[in-house]
């Protein structure tokens, strides 16, 4: 390619971060080529499916309107599974059927993000769906293009972002990431439900557009850490498990086995029930967080999205905010590198100012300490559910014992089993590890 057909940049990856760092790009009359290796920008993407939609609603203003949004979420649910039995928090209020209706929409991948795409090629961006890159070009330490499968060309440009998603070789390529470690990369899978519109309405008693997103602990995943979750679509339930590879490996666990018991636990099978399985996928999730962020720059290059590890793994399981949030910021200092003819890493390396000032840092940060503690007390997930569903079941039983007698005995197998010492302690390390 001559120099003339140089792209300003090339953005790989056309997941939310890919897309969205490419139209602000486009917006601003930056000339980029999205590299996607699937046939269709969705046509390889796994989520669990729920999309915060804080940037997306900036970038698309009412968004809702006409992409293809499944349901907006008004119930969230928390809880914790025993062997058989479970304990919930449960929150659901009609003021998130109001627009933006909370930023939280139910979605199926392969919708969305073609959608998602459409718009970033109307906005001038140039989309090559079908095109795998293999390796980034280099020249003298700076990244300087793409070399790309099948076919073997190579693509110039002044400055590559890198939104390849969790198993990024290319960041692996030039030194800034190393090979995961099993520890702080989950591996999930997920399966799609076909069920009619009225079941999932009157089954998950939501009125409309309302949809609900269930996130379940504990035997969810076999106590590992990890989680399971319910979300329902319009006309579908996506259900899914994720663990860390290091504790699935650990317990011998295969994750299709944990989904099809999680599927099969008394809580959670009349939920599925009647369901038609549609689709089946599997993914990973980077969980290391802010203390396991790679660099995020070098001489021509800016990582983006789950590609730098940007997944907020704490209860508010987010990721897709902050991938977009993180190609917004990447697209931004692209264009002030422009503006200046400069796109070494002194100048990119505004990235990571940027993103200190945002949420996507600040969240992470905030809960960089969290996981870590999680990993360190595994008798949270592991113990502490059959515990609190065994107390509550004696505690709930009803016999001709008196109440005062029932509570003694419920307390006295708290203080054996868990202990008000223990508690304590638990709750003041939870309370640190979120400071
Ligand atoms: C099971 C599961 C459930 C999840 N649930 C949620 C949820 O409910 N809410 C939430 O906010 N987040 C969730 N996440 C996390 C969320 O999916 C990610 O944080 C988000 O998708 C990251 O976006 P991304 O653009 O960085 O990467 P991706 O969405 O992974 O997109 C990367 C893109 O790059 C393409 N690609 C990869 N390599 C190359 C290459 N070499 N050349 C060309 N193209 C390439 C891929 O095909 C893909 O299209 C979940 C993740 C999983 C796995």
């Amino acid at each position: 390619m001559s120099e003339e057909e140089k792209f300003d940049c090339i953005v790989v990856g056309a997941g939310p971060a890919g897309l969205s760092a490419a139209l602000t790009l486009a917006k601003a009359g930056v000339e980029v080529a999205v590299l996607e290796r699937g046939d269709y920008p969705g046509a390889k993407n796994v989520m669990g499916g729920i999309l915060f939609t804080t940037m997306l609603d900036k970038l698309i203003p009412e968004f809702w309107k006409s992409a293809p949004v499944e349901r907006h979420v008004t119930h969230r649910r928390f809880s914790v599974l025993s062997k058989d039995g479970e304990v919930a928090v449960d929150f659901k209020t009609a003021a998130y059927n109001e627009p933006p209706f909370n930023n939280t929409w139910t979605v199926l991948r392969a919708k969305f993000d073609r959608w998602y795409g459409d718009q970033v090629e109307e906005a001038g961006a140039m989309i090559i769906p079908g095109m795998m890159v293999s390796e980034l070009l280099l020249d003298g330490g700076r990244v300087v293009g793409v070399k790309t499968e099948p076919g073997g060309d190579e693509l110039n440009c002044d400055c590559v972002i890198v939104a390849e998603g969790a198993n990024s070789f290319l960041a692996e390529q030039v030194g800034l990431r190393q090979p995961h470690d099993g520890k702080h990369m989950a591996v999930a899978v997920k399966e799609v439900i076909g069920m009619p519109q009225d079941v999932i309405e009157s089954r998950f008693h939501l009125n409309d557009n309302e949809g609900c997103a269930y996130e379940i602990f504990g035997q969810a995943v076999q106590g590992t850490f990890g989680s399971g979750f319910l979300y329902t679509n319009k006309e579908s339930l996506s259900i899914g498990i994720g663990s860390t590879i290091h504790d699935m490996k650990k317990n011998q666990l295969n994750p299709n086995e944990v989904l099809e018991h999680f599927k099969n636990h008394p809580a959670i099978a009349p939920l599925v029930r009647g369901g038609e399985s549609l689709e089946y996928s599997a993914h990973m999730i980077p969980e290391g967080g802010y203390s396991h962020l790679p660099k995020l720059t070098m001489d021509g290059l800016i990582l983006a999205g789950d590609a730098a590890g940007l997944v907020n793994a704490s209860h508010y399981h987010e990721g897709s905010n902050l991938a977009m949030a993180s190609g917004v910021l990447a697209a931004e200092t692209v264009i002030a590198a422009k503006e200046k003819g400069d796109f070494s890493d002194a100048t990119l390396a505004q990235y990571r100012t940027k993103m200190e000032g945002s949420f996507v840092l600040k969240d992470l940060k905030k809960f960089q300490k969290f996981s870590q503690f999680l990993i360190d007390n595994p008798h949270l997930l592991r113990d502490y559910p059959d515990s609190m569903v065994g107390l509550l079941t004696d505690y709930f039983r009803i016999s001709e014992k008196p109440k005062a007698q029932i509570e003694k005995e419920v307390f006295d197998r708290f203080k054996k089993e868990i202990g008000i010492f223990n508690i304590a302690k638990d709750l003041y390390k939870a309370w640190r590890a979120t400071r």
